[in-house]
């Protein structure tokens, strides 16, 4: 039976050995694939994964490399493919080699960042970056500080869990959190799971939290209502817009009201100089939410929450004597515990600290400026396209909103129906991944439109120009079949393939 350890010198040369195994099936499976996801749609997909991997539980193994080679490759086979330039729905990224490759080290060592006795050296590395981020955020302030999270969705709900112990600390009425309509689902289930009062949500006509409109919101809460977070977003989950934040810092300062900014799409715009001035106003908050695994490159995952002054994390405080005894820590050793919701947590700094050194600060931020222009000569391949309309607003941070004008020549519910089609076909045909939002056309009806989040940190504006092509020719099947009841591809479709970014280094 195999049970090499990963760990220990002897660990690195079995795991040499698996390593090997798992890029083979990794590169199988990209093949047989052929494109940004599997063709077939979902019942084709389930089907081949389960014929592949069945019984998930046999009664006796097979082995660690038939075991490997047939669950990577049916799982590769099966993959959306952020590193495929036509897999662009979501803030999903495609990750950095050198970040994918640490992250291995993380799961050989098997650090756990709870106590010092289970990562003294990985404890020390994500202090050293936990501060250099929380320094990126608030270069002003002389005690920031920052957490490593799961995500936004954990930073939101610890922003709002911080904020949350401020109000009781101060002996205050329950903190009433005032929101943008644009704001991440993820703010109001933090409110849901705190037992807040369920968020005030302001309008955002245009996909901006006007500073009106929550002057107004902050004036009828008044001052009776007791301490107040606004939570503004930098980069909406469905457009890429940053909302204004020196002006809602004024609006939230002038009511003693605190701000959280949730960076979780637009925080690493700080690592280039051309492009952090966009995110002026973000050090007036008393909390960001930031993540690495969007436009960072990172596996999943790679959350940061920062904060404008340590002693604002001093609610996550938490003594378990196996972990952290006071006895121990008289000793000298550190407590991690308070740097968490979690107990058990994963190096993810690791993967982080390696792309930081690699690239440098410049380095990340020439990616980031390349996803911001990529966007850009997107957004205008799209104007000059016939059969294609772009949302009226600017791209947003990487962000392009677009329909088939066929969807316009319908009635507002058919052609909005149309658009979704056009989605999923492509989908089924395993052809590009494009994603869905509503947001207001001019005159301010809302619409659905497809979605492009541009993060590929080397796919140009030419690697993506066969995929308006593909839609519009998509637009037009689904429109001559009419809206309604079309599914799946056609054989003879799904056989034209995507182009692939060559790489810098030969194989
Ligand atoms: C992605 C996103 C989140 C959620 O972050 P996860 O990392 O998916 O948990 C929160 N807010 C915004 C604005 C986001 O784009």
């Amino acid at each position: 039976m195999d049970v090499a350890v990963a760990g220990d010198t002897h660990g690195a040369y079995a795991l040499g050995k698996l390593t090997a195994v798992v890029l083979d099936a990794l590169a199988e499976g990209a093949t047989v694939r052929g494109g940004p996801l599997p063709g077939g749609g979902p019942g084709a997909v389930a089907e081949r994964l389960r014929a592949a991997c069945a019984p998930v539980l046999p009664e006796h193994g097979t082995g660690a490399e038939e075991a490997l080679r047939t669950v990577v490759r049916a799982v590769a086979e099966g993959a959306a493919d952020p590193a495929d330039p036509w897999c662009a729905a979501h803030l999903h990224c495609p990750p950095l080699a050198v970040a994918a490759a640490a992250d291995l080290a993380a799961a050989a060592l098997n650090p756990s960042m709870d106590s010092w006795d289970q990562a003294p050296a990985a404890a020390v590395l994500e202090q050293e970056v936990t501060a250099a981020l929380a320094a990126l955020v608030y270069p002003r302030e002389a005690s920031p500080d920052a957490l490593i999270t799961s995500g936004g969705t954990e930073s939101n709900l610890v922003a709002l869990l911080l904020a949350r112990e401020r109000a009781r600390a101060a002996g205050a009425p329950a903190v009433r959190v005032v929101c943008g309509a644009n704001a991440h689902h993820s703010v109001r289930r933090a409110a849901w799971m705190l037992d807040l009062p369920a968020p005030v949500t302001v309008e955002c006509p245009g996909g901006r939290l006007g500073p009106a409109a929550v002057e107004r919101a902050l004036t009828e809460l008044g001052p009776g209502a007791g301490p107040v977070l606004v939570v503004a977003t930098a980069g909406t989950t469905d457009e890429g817009l940053i909302d204004p934040l020196p002006e809602l810092a004024r609006v939230a300062a002038r009511h003693g009201a605190e701000l959280h900014v949730d960076a979780a799409y637009g925080g690493p715009l700080l690592f280039s100089d051309r492009l952090a001035p966009l995110l002026d106003g973000l050090d007036s908050a008393v909390s960001v939410t930031f993540d690495l695994h969007k436009l960072g490159w990172q596996p999943v995952a790679a959350g940061v929450l920062a904060v404008s002054r340590t002693e604002l994390l001093a609610p996550l405080a938490l003594r378990a004597d196996y972990l952290n005894a006071d006895d121990d820590e008289e000793a000298g050793l550190p407590d991690l515990l308070g740097r968490s919701i979690r107990t058990t947590r994963r190096p993810d700094v690791l993967k982080v600290a390696a792309t930081l050194r690699a690239l440098g600060r410049t380095g990340l931020g020439a990616l980031v400026e390349h996803c911001v222009a990529t966007a850009r000569e997107f957004a205008a391949l799209v104007d000059a396209h016939p059969a294609l309309r772009r949302h009226p607003g600017e791209p947003g941070i990487s962000t392009v909103l677009f329909r088939p004008v066929a969807a316009d020549s319908a009635p507002p519910a058919e052609g909005d129906a149309l658009v979704a089609e056009v989605r999923r076909r492509l989908l089924a045909e395993g052809r590009a991944v494009v994603g869905r939002a509503v947001a207001e056309d001019a005159g301010g009806t809302r619409r659905l439109w497809l979605k492009a989040t541009l993060l590929h940190p080397r796919a140009t504006a030419d690697d993506l120009a066969g995929l308006l092509g593909l839609t519009a020719e998509a637009a037009g099947a689904v429109a001559a079949a009419g809206a309604a009841g079309v599914a799946g591809a056609s054989g003879a479709e799904a056989a034209a393939r995507t182009p692939h970014v060559p790489e810098p280094e030969g194989p």
